[in-house]
């Protein structure tokens, strides 16, 4: 199994984000790539770099606008608002209709949804190089490997075509299934992230060629909230090819391998030639975000069941924070990953 990561990733370092009306440490740090990384050496796992692919895979499934606000944002916000303010928007369009303002705190609010993406000096850089991160492992399964792993952060799986969220910015996984569509016919993403793979829904849903399904609590209840509901199905050449499977909140680890068989068996009757799998250890029974309870034997069983379909995997990193059992998660679905695709 192919290897990639690349160290600006780790120079994205929010302190703060809003969760339940108060300013809290934000969840998403660069510790949680330091432990993976370090789990992956221990496991005698070959790092590489990613290659720069430039924009243009981002672009192919991003708003192009959005993409080129971000570069420095971060440094037209310092000279507006001084090194000390939080780089978040603090005004929204709500609807999206109008324009896109000039002015950056107006366009915070047009690209980002929430509090959670603020930006520092080395955001750009590390969304950047994540979204290459996952571009480099889908060109490793294009050129014949079985599987490659991404470690990318920031995540991608809440990045919507046109917009920040939920700790993301670009959505890596998307990037690499769509990538993948130049070698494979169909490509099948799987998310199995404790939340909604929105991001993912949004950017895919009208699309035949690549299946997408996410496991995830009932979005009524649960964060991310508004897109991920049994109904949402896809829309014209996406018509069924959306599927979103709803997890009880605190469901045990055998509904939720009961739940992967049907997103499993849905990949199948699709005919995917390739898959991605959007790989958040958050669903981990200790996570800090917790909200169905499994364990590093169930995240070895997930792995096993995913290798099982045979399929050219490209494994991403979404989320899976800093609680006790991350590295052990990791450990047990990437080498268990590793030993099923030898
Ligand atoms: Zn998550």
């Amino acid at each position: 199994m192919k290897v990639f990561f690349d160290a600006r990733q780790l120079g994205h370092a929010p302190a703060v984000y809003f969760r339940r009306g108060a300013a809290m440490p934000h969840q998403e740090q660069p510790q949680r790539a330091v432990i993976l990384r370090d789990m992956l050496k221990s496991e005698g796992f070959e790092i590489r770099p990613p290659r720069d692919h430039g924009l243009a895979p981002i672009k192919a499934v991003h708003n192009s606008a959005y993409v080129d606000f971000l570069p420095d944002a971060h440094a037209r916000f310092v000279k507006s608002a001084g090194s000390e303010a939080l780089a978040i928007p603090t005004m929204h369009p709500g609807v999206r209709r109008g324009k896109e303002p000039r002015d950056i705190h107006g366009q915070l609010g047009w690209w980002m949804t929430d509090t959670s993406t603020p930006l520092t000096p080395g955001s750009w850089d590390a969304a950047y190089w994540s979204a290459q991160t996952a571009v480099e492992a889908a060109e490793g399964v294009m050129s014949g490997a079985r599987a490659a792993y991404a470690l990318c952060r920031p995540p991608g799986h809440h990045a919507m075509r046109d917009c920040a969220n939920g700790f993301c910015f670009f959505n890596n996984a998307c990037i690499a299934a769509h990538h993948m569509t130049s070698t494979f016919k169909k490509v099948a993403l799987i998310d199995i992230d404790v939340h909604t793979g929105n991001g993912s829904l949004d950017i895919l849903y009208e699309r035949g060629d690549i299946f997408f399904c996410s496991l995830h609590p009932d979005p009524a209840t649960y964060p991310t909230f508004y897109l991920g509901h049994a109904d949402e199905t896809g829309s014209g050449e996406g018509a069924g090819k959306s599927l979103n499977i709803l997890l009880e909140q605190g469901a045990s680890q055998d509904a939720v391998l009961s739940a992967l068989d049907k997103g499993i068996a849905a990949i199948r009757d699709f005919g995917a030639e390739a898959l991605v799998v959007s790989l958040g250890f958050d669903m981990a029974a200790d996570d800090p975000l917790a909200a169905v309870a499994v364990y590093p034997d169930g995240f070895a069983e997930m792995a096993r069941r995913l290798a099982a379909l045979t399929l050219p995997t490209v494994l991403v990193q979404e989320g899976g924070y800093l609680g006790p059992s991350l590295a052990d998660n990791a450990r047990s679905f990437l080498t268990t990953f590793r030993e099923a695709t030898q």
